[in-house]
């Protein structure tokens, strides 16, 4: 699942030791492996071949510059949720004719710069956004290409806060209005509504979501040509699971067995949106013990990464597995998760320094004997990791280190107090 493992005792990326690492760059940091990502987009590629797949990476879910490059080498396309994913995404080097751009409040600006970049698609979340559009492009005089975001109402049994599709999220519009946006705005050429776009959510750790969205959008698209409009596109979006836990979400194959037979044959350009699913297992964060502490009948393990560096704990009660760098001997872990059981953990939890009860990365778990000094890693957290720091508590945003076989560099270089102010100094 990841190219992070334990080797002599102690934790390896690649052919890197990641104590190695973090003695020049210091903690805390994220180091990211690109095996491991080209690796999960292979998968995904491989894995719906027969449908000639555009993968779209979502570039929201780690949208370091270098990262963005790897994936644009690989033949990826992006899909941009704002006016600065777009500006990335192109500065990666990715081809605009393979970007999708997705988000329920595009600015004008937003819009004139992705016409501007001849981007592929625009995907269009209302009604207004669409007439929007419409006006902007016949200013321009310009044809755009468009796939209406629907809102299939399929619940994704996912953390309410990354639902989105069912009926009462902010996104996209519901199967009956879908009919009605093509029959006011179907027949204009200015905008040319010729997709469904469909995303229902994130993490998605079964296939049957994905099923029942899809057979709902084919229902919408052979109904819609049946009147006569055009549909040559389908994009099902994101969500497919990443291992938090060892093994937990099915491996693309699996998605691609109950996907693909619903859509051989249907005369469509198929898109995908991974996003998690291919950066999550490819990023660890480390970060050092600043101090073990007894707190009642507990251990609190204070590390100098925080809330501000990791907040998917503290936003979605995420689970990410931690564990030493360089574990006490007979303590070096098998599996990854709930599955690793020793004698002689201790009950602890992990938290930061930052002044928030929130700020916690584990809560009661069983730890190696950890001292001041020691190195841990959070792993799986290649995905809305670093991406969603901040700099709360005027905490500097840690480096991105990426390892590639044996060599590593840094690609994002640590923030300095200087870098925290410079925007203030006026
Ligand atoms: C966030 C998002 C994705 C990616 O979701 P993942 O769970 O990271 O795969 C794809 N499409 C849209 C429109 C999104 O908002």
């Amino acid at each position: 699942m990841d190219h992070f493992e334990y080797r002599n005792g102690e934790l390896w990326c690649e052919e890197v030791s990641v104590s190695n690492i973090v003695e020049t760059s210091g903690t805390p940091a994220y180091i990211y492996s690109a095996a491991t990502l080209l690796e999960h987009y292979d998968r995904v590629e491989a894995a719906f071949d027969a449908l000639d797949p555009l993968i779209c990476y979502s570039i929201k879910s780690c949208s370091n510059l270098h990262i963005c490059r790897l994936l644009a080498e690989h033949g990826s396309g992006f899909d941009v949720v704002s006016g600065g994913e777009l500006v990335r995404a192109l500065e990666a080097g990715a081809d605009p004719r393979k970007i999708v751009f997705a988000g329920v409040g595009k600015t004008d600006e937003e819009i004139h710069r992705a016409i501007d970049a001849r981007i592929g698609w625009f995907n269009i979340e209302s009604e207004p956004e669409l007439e929007n559009l419409i006006d902007i492009a016949k200013s321009r005089r310009v044809n755009v290409n468009a796939a209406l975001r629907v809102n299939p109402d399929v619940d994704p049994k996912t953390h309410r806060y990354t639902t989105t599709g069912t009926r009462e999220t902010k996104f996209g519009v519901d199967l009956e209005r879908a009919r009605r946006v093509f029959d006011q705005y179907g027949r204009q050429d200015a905008v040319l509504l010729t997709g469904i776009h469909l995303h229902i959510g994130s993490p998605v750790n079964s296939v049957e979501p994905y099923v029942r969205a899809i057979t709902k959008g084919l229902d919408l698209i052979e109904s819609l040509r049946g009147d006569g409009f055009k549909i040559d596109t389908l994009d099902i979006g994101g969500g497919f699971g990443a291992h938090y836990r060892a093994s937990e979400a099915p491996p693309a194959v699996r998605y691609a067995e109950a996907i693909v037979p619903l859509l051989e044959g249907r005369n469509l350009r198929f898109i995908m949106e991974p996003g998690r699913s291919i950066a999550a297992n490819a990023g660890i964060l480390v970060a050092r013990t600043v101090y073990v502490k007894q707190s009642g009948e507990r251990q609190v393990l204070i590390v100098d990464a925080g809330m501000n560096d990791l907040i998917r704990p503290a936003l979605y009660e995420a689970y990410h597995f931690i564990w030493p760098v360089q574990p006490p001997d007979g303590f070096v872990p098998v599996g990854r998760g709930e599955d690793v059981r020793f004698p002689g953990t201790v009950q602890m939890d992990v938290v930061g320094p930052v002044c928030e009860t929130g700020d916690f990365f584990a809560k009661d778990r069983a730890l190696p004997p950890t001292q001041r000094g020691d190195l841990i890693a959070v792993f799986s957290t290649g995905a809305y990791g670093f991406v969603m720091a901040s700099h709360y508590n005027t905490r500097g945003n840690p480096p991105e280190i990426l390892v590639i076989g044996d060599s590593h560099r840094v690609i994002r270089r640590r923030e300095t107090y200087d870098d925290l102010l410079a925007a203030e100094r006026l």
